[in-house]
């Protein structure tokens, strides 16, 4: 690959300089050692370079003042920097902005690596085209998408024929020796390779990239264009546009797994009220399903997708449909379906009664259209996973954009980042899930990108993509030397992107749920709680509604260990840790604070409403039996402290505080009881 071009090497420490002397030497370059910036100035006024490869450290003058000197003389050629400490951006910005940098490298490096930007510096590696059934691949996209990508790809394809003219424009000022013009060509050239294929115009992309080749050598050593063939590569390319160009059609696919549209179930054993349902759900776009008891719920919910179940409080008797929520969440799956009842009026029994039930909502019968729509919405809102959040951090806006569309869905948001040196920002701003970064962008590169973020103690789990034209062995290990989690090679196909996102962000929701929850209780750990509880505090503190927080701790469980056995102390944990995560609502935040204390927030509630809330749990719980290991049965009572915001402090520590204060004064009154 080097073709006998000449490499200045300047680097003290002889050791590498030997392994990276025989490794280019292999590959095909001349290379000239240096060991001080002295002798290599020396050098260089003897024996012309094709480029130089720097050690930010030396004895004497250091890497940075040699590149200031050597610019002096020699202000094009191309420099990589390599360097033992890890650069931040805003050193990243001064050697490549002010010293002319091509790219630092960070040490230790692979030697495998370093070639590949040497590579860089004088040719482009083309990708091969994409294996032709990859091509012809059907994009499963929804109706909707489908025809939005359409769109964009036709909007692309319009504009496609002007860029073209407008290169044609560019190359004759080339060709009439105007200055700047082989930079601006070889931009648009560049961009065109790289962006045409995710856009469907795979054909434009590479007759773009093999245009790229002829003109970089003259772009990168300031030689002549080869004109000859920078009129063939050209022409191919000007002929693929000339007709109206089409791109890769973008085919809808089968139908997604969850249904568009949400799918409410309403069980109540009035016809009336459901026949009102069904033609409520007809003007709101909302499926409606009915049953008439619980069993029939049960039936249905078993038998198809539903967000949320809408039932009548007293649904065959007193309370009935408080049964049948229950036992329609005991089943395989359901155990955080969102809830909501109805019922006769404003009676804080049932309010209470509903929320303790996990209800997200209590709807006063007859219902109006307003509070159905409402309902079903919050029901479809609190079933919807939440979305991922996906950073592409691309020089080219429209890389950015080809991207974010391809990506974008109900499950995933993109943010696009034009500047890499704004990525610290960028990600304290958005809190990404997965970074999509590209390789080849001005000032640092995707692997320098990398490496930062996983020097850096909050990023170094981020998932981190890399998108390049480079396809070699050599590349896919530095890329994974770089701490990268996988790769995409362009031009992007966006089925293998969307399958390859989407299986790091599992990876990483999993390995996440896995981090959070404690194992005993399926409840979240302190820390996540804390999180989650600082979450909502700040929603309550913004809507001006009260927040309670309960500090919970089984009376006498030191006993219960003792007199019937660790393990089943371990069971009775499990069911209550069970018992909080399958009550309350959706958005209330329950944990496992340590051994047998629990700690739930409830948003929305106050003192009172928040121990009439948690006397139900104390009474279900004091109702359940549990077996000893020799057989025997006992039953289990907790006391619990509550504090509520604003009334007892506006922070999670102060509340904590509070309720653990209340929760001591409840062990100390005689245990079995709540103090607020
Ligand atoms: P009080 O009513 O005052 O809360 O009395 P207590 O016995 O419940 O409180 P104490 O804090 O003295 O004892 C808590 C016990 O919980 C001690 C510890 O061995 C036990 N424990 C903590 N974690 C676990 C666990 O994961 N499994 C089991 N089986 N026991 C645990
Ligand atoms: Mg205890
Ligand atoms: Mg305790």
């Amino acid at each position: 690959m080097g073709g006998g071009r000449t490499l200045l090497f300047l680097e003290d420490d002889k050791d590498l300089q030997s392994l990276v002397c025989t490794f280019l030497r292999e590959k095909g370059y001349r290379v000239e050692p240096a060991r001080t910036a002295q002798e290599a100035l020396g050098l260089l006024s003897r024996t012309p370079v094709d480029a130089a490869i720097v050690d930010g450290l030396l004895p004497g003058l250091t890497g940075a003042d040699f590149i200031r000197e050597l610019r002096k003389t020699q202000p094009e050629l191309p420099v990589l920097f390599a360097s033992a400490f890890w650069k931040d951006l805003k050193s990243h910005e001064l050697l490549t902005r002010q010293l002319g940098v091509a790219r630092i490298i960070h040490k230790p490096y692979r030697p495998e690596e370093l070639l590949v930007w040497v590579d860089q510096l004088f040719t482009r590696v083309t990708p091969p085209p994409p294996p032709p059934e990859a091509l012809e691949e059907a994009e499963v996209v929804g109706d909707d998408l489908a025809a939005s990508l359409a769109a964009l790809n036709a909007e692309y394809g319009a504009r496609l024929k002007d860029k073209v003219a407008g290169l044609e424009a560019l190359l004759g000022r080339l060709r009439a020796g105007e200055g700047g013009a082989l930079e601006e060509a070889y931009t648009v050239v560049h961009k065109l390779h790289g962006t045409a294929g995710s856009y469907g115009f795979a054909e434009v992309s590479q007759a773009a990239g093999r245009l790229e080749l002829v003109l970089k050598p003259a772009k990168d050593g300031g030689g002549a264009v080869d004109f000859a063939a920078a009129d063939v590569a050209f022409r191919e390319l000007a002929a693929l546009v000339s007709v109206p160009v089409k791109p890769a059609p973008v085919v809808a696919g089968p139908a997604p797994v969850l249904p568009a549209e949400g799918v409410l179930l309403v069980v109540d054993e009035d016809a009336a009220v459901r026949a009102d349902a069904e033609r409520l759900g007809k003007a709101h776009v909302v499926r409606v399903l009915t049953a008439r008891t619980a069993d029939e719920a049960r039936a249905v919910a078993r038998r198809q997708w539903v967000d949320g179940v809408l039932i009548h409080m007293h649904l065959d008797g007193p309370l009935g449909g408080i049964n049948a929520a229950h036992a329609l969440r005991a089943e395989e799956g359901l155990s955080q379906l969102p809830l909501a009842f109805t019922g006769a009026g404003d009676v804080l029994e049932d309010r209470v009664a509903a929320a303790h039930a996990g209800a997200s909502l209590f709807l006063p019968r007859p219902f109006t259209s307003q509070d159905f729509t409402a309902a079903a919405e919050r029901m479809m809102a609190a079933r919807r996973p939440e979305r991922s959040r996906v950073l592409v951090v691309d020089d080219d806006p429209e890389a950015i954009t080809a991207l974010t569309h391809a990506l974008a869905s109900d499950h995933i948001e993109v943010t696009g980042l034009g500047d890499a040196h704004g990525l610290m920002e960028a990600l304290a701003q958005h809190r990404p899930d997965l970074l999509l970064l590209d390789v080849q962008m001005p000032g640092p590169s995707g692997f320098d990108l990398c490496r930062i973020l996983r020097s850096t103690p909050e990023w170094q789990e981020l998932p981190v993509l890399l998108i390049t034209a480079h396809l070699g062995l050599e590349f896919r290990l530095a890329a994974f030397q770089a701490g990268a989690d996988d790769y995409i090679s362009k031009p992007v196909l966006r089925e293998e992107l969307r399958a390859r996102v989407q299986a790091r962000l599992e990876r990483s929701r999993l390995s996440r749920e896995r981090a959070e929850r404690d194992v005993l209780t399926g409840l979240l750990l302190r820390r996540p709680f804390i999180d989650g509880v600082r979450a909502r505090l700040a929603e309550a503190q913004r809507s001006g509604r009260p927040m309670a927080l309960c500090f919970l701790d089984v009376d006498h469980f030191k006993q219960v260990n003792d007199k019937y056995g660790h393990l089943s102390g371990d069971r009775v944990l499990t069911r209550l840790g069970r018992l909080l995560g399958a009550r309350f609502r959706r958005e209330d935040v329950r944990g496992r604070w340590g051994g047998e204390e629990f700690v739930v927030a409830l948003l929305g509630e106050t003192a009172a409403s928040a121990k009439e809330i948690l006397s139900r749990t104390a009474a279900e719980l004091s109702g359940m039996t549990f077996e000893g290991d020799a057989g025997e049965s006992f039953r289990i009572t907790f006391s619990a402290g509550i504090s509520v915001t604003p009334g007892d402090g506006a922070s999670v520590e102060e509340l904590l505080k509070t309720a653990d204060a209340r929760l001591y004064r409840a062990k100390a009154n005689g245990r079995n009881r709540i103090e607020t």
